[in-house]
């Protein structure tokens, strides 16, 4: 059964059978896309817009997730394992829950703001997912951030459409925006996260934002192989950002760290990507970028 919800097709689908579905539909070259994407998106309330955070991140005071589920459907997401159902985690990347009470939840801190608390966008979904672009969900939270709080905000994310939204974010005092950037092989990139913009698009994303006088951190987490280690740091040296963290896949542990599908572990063994070729690379990028931080020291909160 189709019918128009929000000026976009939408249909009744097993895994939502009460609630209308939309499909948020990208076509090629939309968002620095090569694959077409097509993803099931969901309009639910929310209570819990903020978390607490543990793992990698225990040292921000609250974690922000504007959606839950993620149109970019990495093959290592750990976020997946968060899924509430078992049907959910199965078809990661193919649907996003919009929490559309989320600006109205943030409203209701206007009473006690959240002046200099660091906070964590996001840590189980990309804030920038396609539909954002239609949605501006994240844009509306970080003008009520701005106008009202001035948290202590680091944007995590992967997507080119952060580069919307410098107008807000040179306005923050305290504002770091993280980009994934996991491999300098566009061939390695297409089989681990296929639905995702190439790293040159996400590199050339973070330029525009640290010419634009944002903080920037690259993120290689988890890191997949690389072709030329040295010229990859140098690459990722030039794109303005100040502050670098690496990480490898890790199978144990897997909720918090870098990590761990089976398809994604199968693509590593594959390629003979193992603990120890991720050091010799990791070694090597050193000798470009001396200051790479590793694990949870890189994902500190913003304090200057
Ligand atoms: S962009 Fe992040 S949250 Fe989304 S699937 Fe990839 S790793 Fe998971």
């Amino acid at each position: 059964m189709w019918s128009v919800h929000r000026g976009i097709a939408s249909v009744k689908n097993p895994l939502y059978p009460i609630e209308l579905l939309c499909y948020d539909v990208h076509p090629i070259g939309a968002f620095g896309l090569e694959v077409g994407m097509k993803v099931h998106v969901v309009h639910r309330p929310t209570q819990n817009l903020f978390t607490r955070p543990s793992g990698f991140i225990k040292a921000f005071d609250y974690t922000l997730n504007p959606f839950s589920g993620c149109a970019f459907g990495c093959s290592y997401c750990y976020a997946a394992f968060f899924a509430p159902s078992d049907e959910l985690q199965e078809s990661w990347g193919e649907w996003v829950r919009v929490k559309e009470n989320a600006l109205e939840l943030l409203r209701k801190k206007r009473a006690r703001p959240l002046i200099d608390k660091s906070i964590y966008m996001s840590s189980v979904t990309d804030p920038y997912q396609p539909i954002e672009k239609q949605l501006e969900l994240t844009r509306s939270l970080l003008i009520e951030l701005l106008e009202y709080h001035q948290a202590r905000l680091v944007i995590q994310t992967r997507s080119l459409l952060v580069t919307r939204d410098i107008d807000l974010l040179r306005q923050f005092k305290y504002v770091r925006v993280n980009m994934t950037v996991t491999t300098d092989d566009d061939e390695v990139r297409r089989a681990f996260e296929p639905l995702c913009p190439s790293n040159q698009r996400r590199l050339d994303a973070v330029k525009q934002l640290t010419d634009a006088g944002i903080s920037a951190c690259i993120t290689m987490t988890p890191l997949l192989p690389v072709r030329d280690p040295l010229a990859f740091a140098q690459q990722v040296k030039d794109s303005g950002a100040t502050r670098f963290v690496v990480q490898h896949f890790h199978e144990n542990n897997r909720r918090f760290v870098a990590g761990t599908g089976q398809a994604a572990l199968d693509l590593c063994r594959e390629r003979n990507w193992t603990e120890a070729t991720y050091r010799v690379v990791v070694k090597q990028m050193r000798t470009v970028l001396p200051v790479l931080y590793e694990g949870q020291p890189g994902f500190a909160p913003v304090w200057e």
